[in-house]
């Protein structure tokens, strides 16, 4: 497994604001030396890219500083979580490369000590039981410019509080009929400080344990008890927590126990997609996209089906970095990061996505050479591969012209090219059916220029890719681009939602594609590079010799552009 963050090994960097925080502590041995970080998803959904900043963040910075990571499900609300989510969670964390060792935990099995602890804040005077119900907590609470006003209820006895409180966990009490609250200040200036709820009746069944309880812990006040439980150090969360931190630490302060500090940062959001839960569900729920895995999408496992590599994701978080402010990375600096990787990586195959029959017709009938080819030029070790020629073969349509333009050098009528690895060829014959579209061309091949130069030193201004007939495999190719045509798909007109802003182009299927046989053999997951076309991924639908190839990303990198444009 790669390691996410490989800075302590080189030149030292400088450090982002949370990681001077830690830096500092370490130094002063604020937690006795200790950093202990934790990723606490909430198992309603699938982990998107925003989530891989936040794990990178979390188990960077514990890999850094020689400390811990926690996989922490934050699952106490009982209504949109599910095993599915679990299971894709832990799937999702461990394919990116962040190991939490053996602390995999979750917030329900804490559910008892938060009870007691909830108890101990009623023994305090600091918690009570309120029988206003929703829409009148909502109008007690004031607003920003008016104070809220007291619950009639807030006064209750501390044994009265115990007695209800009691009774509410042993189900004596419809949904909603009461709720506990912290006994804080009603004309605080922040309202999550207005005796914000910290337990609600809820008759129902949780993905763990069961039928146990009907209360459940709000996230303010479950959070902090999750972090201080665990010994977190450094609870690190997204910018809209700002103004609960009052709140975790005055519920932390008032059980005096182990205090975590919160520590802010600002989320991820890219352009032309959509980053949150309740979205991406919308789009899988109603069919817009064919699932979670769905290669448009912008969750961790539609990237991997995408053919985006953990590699990738890893440096494209540690390029944007972490800072205070919100803002939208452009969808074109993720692609800048899978290409430096993908070009790496990838061994190289060629692939005939739109082919056009090409006869040679000086070669002999029958016969096949195997033609070396380099499987990567990026990386000499990945050594090379035989690749087949023979008397038909496959090239591109876009790379022949009847009648080219001046800037077109590729093949055409009298024209020479190089076919790569193997021999120049000239077109001598272009072969059109009765209704004028072109089916085939008939060329010659110069022996002498095997491996790809002529003796003569004659030139040819082009090199293109190509197939054999006789040994490509067949293949679906699957072309995408972005899931949505605005760079922010929010912007939509009055009573339409962002699914008004959903490119009806962004997947095109192309069938019949011929792939070198080199790739017989591939499987679900494997990374190409086909020659001149772009990075390719085999999809998970290939099987039984039906082959299908998702397409990562086109070769040309638009993130030079976009800097460009800036600078
Ligand atoms: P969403 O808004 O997509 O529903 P969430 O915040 O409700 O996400 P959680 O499961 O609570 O999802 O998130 C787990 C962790 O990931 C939290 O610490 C959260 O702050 C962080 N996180 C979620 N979205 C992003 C993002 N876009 N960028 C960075 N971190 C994120
Ligand atoms: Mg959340």
């Amino acid at each position: 497994m790669t390691s996410i963050n490989e800075e302590s090994n080189q030149e030292p960097q400088r450090l982002d604001f949370i990681r001077q925080i830690v830096a500092e502590d370490c130094e002063k041995g604020t937690w006795g030396g200790r950093v202990h970080t934790r990723f606490p998803p909430e198992p309603n959904g699938y982990l998107h890219i925003g989530h891989a900043k936040s794990i990178c963040l979390n188990y960077g910075i514990a890999a850094q500083f020689g400390g811990k990571f926690n996989l922490r499900f934050d699952d106490t609300n009982p209504c949109k979580e599910e095993q599915e989510y679990v299971d894709s969670i832990i799937e999702d964390v461990r394919w990116l490369g962040a190991d939490w060792e053996d602390r995999l935990f979750f917030g329900s099995d804490y559910f008892q000590q938060m009870y007691d602890w909830a108890v101990d804040l009623i023994k305090k005077g600091k918690a009570y039981v309120c029988d206003l119900t929703a829409e009148q907590t909502r109008e007690y609470r004031g607003t920003l410019t008016q104070p809220g006003k007291n619950s009639p209820w807030r006064d209750r006895s501390i044994e009265e509080n115990l007695d209800l409180f009691t009774r509410m966990k042993e189900g004596q009490f419809p949904d909603g009929a009461r709720t506990l609250k912290a006994k804080i200040d009603m004309a605080h200036p922040n309202l999550n400080m207005r005796d914000p709820v910290m337990y609600r009746i809820l008759h129902a069944s949780h993905h763990r344990t069961k039928d146990n309880w009907c209360i459940y812990p709000m996230y303010d006040w479950a959070h902090g008890l999750e972090d201080s439980i665990e010994g977190i150090t450094h609870s690190i969360c997204t910018l809209e927590f700002e103004n609960h931190r009052p709140l975790y630490d005055w519920f932390l302060d008032q059980l005096d126990i182990y205090h975590p500090r919160q520590i802010e940062f600002a989320r991820l959001n890219l352009t032309n997609t959509v980053m949150s839960k309740r979205k991406l569900l919308q789009l899988v729920k109603d069919r817009h996209v064919s699932g979670w895995d769905d290669p448009r999408m912008p969750t961790l496992c539609g990237l991997r089906r995408r053919g985006y590599s953990p590699q990738a994701i890893q440096n494209f978080c540690k390029v944007i970095g972490v800072n205070k402010f919100n803002s939208t990375v452009d969808f074109s600096l993720l692609e800048h990061c899978l290409r430096e990787d993908l070009n790496k990586t990838s061994p190289r195959a060629m692939a005939v996505l739109n082919p056009l029959r090409v006869v040679i017709t000086n070669y002999p009938e029958g016969q096949t050479e195997e033609l070396d080819a380099v499987n990567n030029p990026e990386d000499l070790a990945a050594g090379t591969r035989k690749v087949p020629f023979s008397k038909v073969l496959y090239i591109e349509q876009e790379d022949f012209m009847e009648n080219p333009p001046k800037k077109f050098f590729r093949l055409a009528p009298g024209r020479e090219v190089r076919l790569r690895y193997a021999y120049f060829i000239k077109c001598r014959q272009v072969i059109k059916d009765q209704s004028g579209s072109i089916v085939e061309l008939h060329c010659t091949f110069d022996p002498d220029t095997r491996g790809g130069d002529a003796p003569d030193g004659r030139k040819v201004k082009a090199t293109i890719h190509w197939v054999s007939a006789a040994h490509a495999i067949n293949a679906e190719v699957r072309l995408y681009d972005h899931l949505f045509t605005k760079e922010n798909p929010d912007d939509a007109e009055d009573g339409q939602d962002f699914t008004a802003n959903l490119n009806p182009d962004s997947l095109r299927i192309l069938t019949g594609c011929k792939i070198e046989p080199a790739l017989k053999n591939t499987k679900p997951l494997d990374r190409w590079q086909f020659e001149r076309m772009g990075y390719f991924c085999t999809d998970s639908d290939s099987r039984d010799g039906r082959f299908v190839f998702n397409r990562t990303a086109t070769l040309k990198d638009t993130w030079a552009k976009v800097q460009q444009k800036q600078s």
